[in-house]
């Protein structure tokens, strides 16, 4: 019959790898190396005290310690595991060492057979040990009752207490105690004793894994080694980190940078998909928040220090949090950390999570660029009051400059110099350090360009046009260009034509097939007419959208962002399109109509027949 592993071979890890040897426990060099010296000086108290987070190595010190006092052939003064002293404590049968769990034996009962049976000597060592686990439960008369022992304590018998709340002792058992502090595992001493156990188990895992496994063993060796059989259990003796996350149901890093990718793209969209996968799979809001505080915190860490060895992250991924550092400002990461702490406690009374969860991931996309552009602003909008007056005079410069943060950044310093040119020529004064750019501009020149929208560009002069400009400046130019005789005049429907941005084209919706057909007909000499208005070669689609609705009048308004103005936009909206006084000169004066005489005399180009009744 061939051999097959059966289940009673399994041993978890956790016992498997239990360190034998003071010189294997890891993480806890500080209490080890004293115990080994006492060991050696023969200087052993008869009362040690080990306490820390759960899983870090007190009851396996503790047991090392009892074999190391009892071992009848010991090596220097490790323990050696095979004598008549170490088999019995390693396989539990042992008279002289026993172990008792302080949440189970917390009765003054319980500690007073303990002291019954203290009385007798150790049968194979020189000690009789009792390791007192959880110890901080033992009720006060239980604590009492062994106060007595500890006081007077017969020459061979010894005592360790472990626990995670040592606060919970009384000062008087405390006082009597050898006291040891045992560390929580750091993050790679984790990873590092699991690489090892991987290796002899013959297991291949990547390094994302091993990390993700220790982060979510919050500094426990045990945990981490229950952690990692799950693992194994799930994905066999290949682990990659993409399938751990499945098998540990854990929100993978690139969730995260998805998130954040979606904050500086400002993607709206996107935040409501991500709100709504983290329900399909089933994650919790609370959790997913704090994974990504601890991303924000990661990409905070590596933006302020430029150093990516402070987080725990792996390879490839240190890279992605140094280029994607690179994106954000502090400020903003701040900003974004606040919502994210903000949401995952507001979470715990939020009657409806989702809605509370989508609201921070939407409230982190529509941010806007950090402080540092306030500053700038109001330093420029000091600059912008005299030159504005040089340069036109005109009150139409204020509402077409609206469009600093969306304007391609890289032009940033250039456009400040004809400013600074045309107040020193106009000869007003003005202080030179009122134009010196703040240090952080470069960096905020950065923040912009991550966040900026998309902008349609002119094929040939290199100009772009935003959005807003377009909004802002659409119903001047329609009623410059669409007179009722010109060839685009159903654009004169300006109220229910709604210019909008998408993939870099200008999408104009009407409100039935029929004016859609009009304005198709006509696209040439539309194209030609913006041009010649907005100075950019544009592309244009012309779509039905039933809900643009009759008499949807546009919304130009766009006020939900800091904007900026600049001196030079206000030297180019002044350049005027054209005149067109031999259309303007023929235009019919249609006002005071009703609203459907209106439309119709505009879509049709009608002229009006004048009628003799009445
Ligand atoms: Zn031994």
């Amino acid at each position: 019959m061939e051999h097959e592993t059966r289940f009673e071979d399994f041993i978890v890890t956790a016992r498997k790898w239990r360190p034998l040897h003071f010189k294997d426990v890891v993480g806890q060099d500080h209490i080890t190396t004293t115990l080994r010296n006492a060991i050696t000086n023969k200087r052993i108290h008869h009362a040690y005290l080990f306490s820390g987070p759960r899983g870090v190595g007190k009851t396996t010190t503790a047991r090392i310690l009892a074999r190391a006092v009892n071992c009848l052939n010991p090596d220097g003064e490790e323990p050696c595991n095979e004598c008549a002293s170490c088999l019995p404590i390693l396989e539990g049968r042992s008279l002289d060492v026993i172990e008792i769990d302080g949440a189970s034996n917390n009765s003054v009962d319980d500690i007073r057979k303990l002291r019954e049976n203290a009385k007798y000597p150790p049968a194979a060592g020189n000690y009789k040990l009792y390791i007192i686990d959880e110890v901080h439960m033992l009720s006060t008369s239980a604590f009492n009752a062994l106060l007595k022992t500890l006081e007077e304590p017969p020459p061979h018998l010894m005592f360790v207490f472990a626990t995670t709340e040592s606060h919970k002792l009384p000062a008087t058992i405390l006082s009597r105690c050898q006291r040891f502090e045992f560390h929580r595992m750091e993050i790679d001493k984790i990873t590092g004793q699991l690489r090892t156990i991987a290796k002899k188990e013959g297991i291949e895992i990547d390094d994302e894994s091993l990390i993700t496994i220790a982060k979510k063993a919050d500094g426990s060796m045990r945990d981490s080694q229950s952690i990692f059989d799950q693992v194994v259990a799930f994905c066999g003796k290949k682990i990659e980190y993409s399938e751990m996350a499945d098998a540990l149901h854990l929100i993978d890093v690139d969730f995260y940078f998805r998130i954040t990718n979606a904050v500086t793209d400002r993607n709206l969209n996107e935040m409501f998909s991500i709100a709504k996968e983290v329900i399909v799979k089933g994650y919790d809001f609370q959790e997913c928040l704090s994974g990504l505080l601890e991303h924000l915190r990661n990409l905070l860490t590596v933006r302020v220090t430029g150093r990516t060895d402070l987080i725990d992250s792996s390879g490839s991924y240190l890279n992605k949090y140094d280029t994607e550092s690179k994106k954000f400002s502090k400020a903003d990461l701040l900003r974004l950390m606040n919502i994210a702490s903000t949401t995952e406690q507001a979470l715990r009374f939020a009657p409806q999570p989702r809605i509370r969860f989508e609201m921070a991931l939407v409230q982190m996309a529509s941010l806007d660029n950090s402080i540092e552009i306030t500053e700038l602003l109001s330093e420029l909008k000091e600059l912008k009051k005299k030159p504005l007056n040089v340069v036109n005079g005109s009150n139409s410069a204020p509402q077409s400059a609206k469009n600093f943060e969306r304007e391609p950044v890289p032009e940033f310093k250039s456009n400040i110099q004809p400013v600074i040119k045309s107040v020193s020529d106009s000869d007003l004064s003005l202080d030179e350090n009122l134009l010196s750019l703040p240090t952080d501009v470069q960096e905020i020149q950065e923040n912009i360009l991550a966040a900026t929208p998309e902008l349609v560009t002119g094929t040939d002069s290199g100009k772009k046009i935003t959005e807003q400009e377009l909004k802002k400046n659409w119903k001047t130019f329609v009623e410059k260009y669409a007179t009722a005789d010109s060839d685009i005049s159903a654009l004169k429907q300006y109220k229910v034509i709604k210019p909008e941005f998408f993939n870099g084209e200008i999408i104009l919706k009407t409100a039935n097939e029929f004016l859609t057909g009009n304005l198709e007909k006509k696209k040439t000499a539309l194209s030609n007419a913006l041009l010649d208005f907005f100075k950019v070669h544009v592309k244009l689609k012309i779509i039905t959208d039933e809900s643009v609705g009759n008499g949807t009048i546009v919304d130009v308004a766009f006020s939900d962002s800091i904007t900026i103005d600049l001196a030079e936009d206000f030297v180019d909206k002044e350049i005027e399109p054209p005149s067109s006084t031999d259309v303007n000169s023929s235009h019919k004066d249609i006002s005071g109509k009703h609203p459907i005489e209106k439309t119709i005399v505009e879509l049709f180009n009608a002229k009006e027949i004048k009628r003799n009744s009445h």
